[in-house]
């Protein structure tokens, strides 16, 4: 399969890449990792007239921590960010979401900003940044503007992005003391695999042994776009952290979950599926929220 032809552009500067787009209209499509535009490509799905590159555009690139945010460039790859001491320490659940994205050798390649843009339902990505509140920063000659992750999707490959517009930073609010999060993953294999069902799952405590002052739960691949379970969320909040809250949170998961039948799994099977895997990622959460007031007192 080769790819069709197209004119390739390599901006040095994100004016210039912004300045590129808005001259391109609807033509052009951004090129990042190429792990899923260049897949498409070959398959004959999409056949853009013109690529603008971002591999030499050094602002959309690292991570950088200030006044209490910290800010992740769109072309921060998925291997880069699990190994990041900072996204470890401070995001443990994006860090666990991109060692599980495909294989070493896509991880290296697909970036967080790709990962966002394509809407995948059972992205790994969404559903951690999604549950640590992240918003994204989209510019285009006309202007910039910020809007939370969860309004960004609109549907599976559909996003709020505008033509000529470039999704130019993640912004994430630095985590306060006793929380943590969690991300699970089930797919039908252990790696190479888009999940079958995923969840990430945000506990804020008021002090080690709770009670719960904060709760998101982000179910992955059991709806059109990644959700929030908001009747988990109600039922974790002002409760006790313990197994049996759990459990009935997950249950309360499971019930807002909306999966489909296909070749990979049933619905009633990823129903099921929410329920552990909500119960696991919220005891990841606590496990952490405990260890963050350990770390912080030594
Ligand atoms: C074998 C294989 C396995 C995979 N496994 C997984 C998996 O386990 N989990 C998972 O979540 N995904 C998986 N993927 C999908 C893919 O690797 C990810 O979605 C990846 O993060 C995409 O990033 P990229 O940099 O390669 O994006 P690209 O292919 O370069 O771009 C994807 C889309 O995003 C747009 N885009 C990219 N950057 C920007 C930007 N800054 N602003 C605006 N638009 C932008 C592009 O125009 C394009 O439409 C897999 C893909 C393959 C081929």
């Amino acid at each position: 399969m080769l790819l069709p032809s197209f004119q390739y552009h390599e901006p040095k500067s994100l004016n210039e890449a912004i300045g590129l787009l808005g001259e391109m209209g609807g033509g052009a499509s951004i090129l990042a990792g190429g792990t899923d535009l260049l897949v498409n490509m070959k398959k004959g799905k999409l056949s853009p007239k013109n690529i603008v590159c971002l591999s030499r555009v050094e602002e959309l690139k690292g991570v950088k921590r200030d006044h209490g945010l910290m800010s992740i460039g769109p072309c921060v790859t998925a291997a880069d960010l699990k190994d990041r001491e900072e996204v470890k320490s401070d995001f443990s659940a994006l860090a666990e979401g991109a060692g599980l994205l495909g294989s070493p050798l896509i991880r290296n390649l697909a970036t967080i900003g790709g990962n966002i843009v394509t809407a995948r339902p059972a992205a790994d990505l969404a559903p951690p940044l999604m549950v640590y509140g992240a918003r994204v920063v989209l510019k285009k000659t006309e202007g910039e503007r910020t809007l939370p992750l969860e309004e960004f999707f609109l549907g599976p490959g559909q996003t709020s992005l505008e033509t000529g517009e470039i999704l130019c930073s993640i912004v994430l609010d630095s985590p306060p003391s006793f929380s943590g999060g969690g991300y699970v993953k089930l797919g039908l294999r252990k790696s190479l695999e888009i999940s079958l069902v995923n969840v990430a799952a945000f506990l804020s405590l008021d002090g080690p042994s709770g009670p719960v002052r904060d709760a998101r739960i982000v179910l992955g691949a059991v709806a059109p776009k990644p959700m929030r379970s908001s009747s988990a969320e109600e039922t974790l909040i002002g409760g006790e952290p313990d197994e049996r809250l759990f459990q009935i949170a997950a249950e309360k998961a499971a019930g807002d979950a909306r999966p489909i039948n296909d070749f990979r799994g049933s619905a009633e099977y990823r129903r099921e599926m929410v329920k552990v895997l909500t119960k696991k990622a919220l005891v990841k959460a606590y496990e952490e929220a405990k260890l963050r007031e350990w770390r912080r007192w030594k």
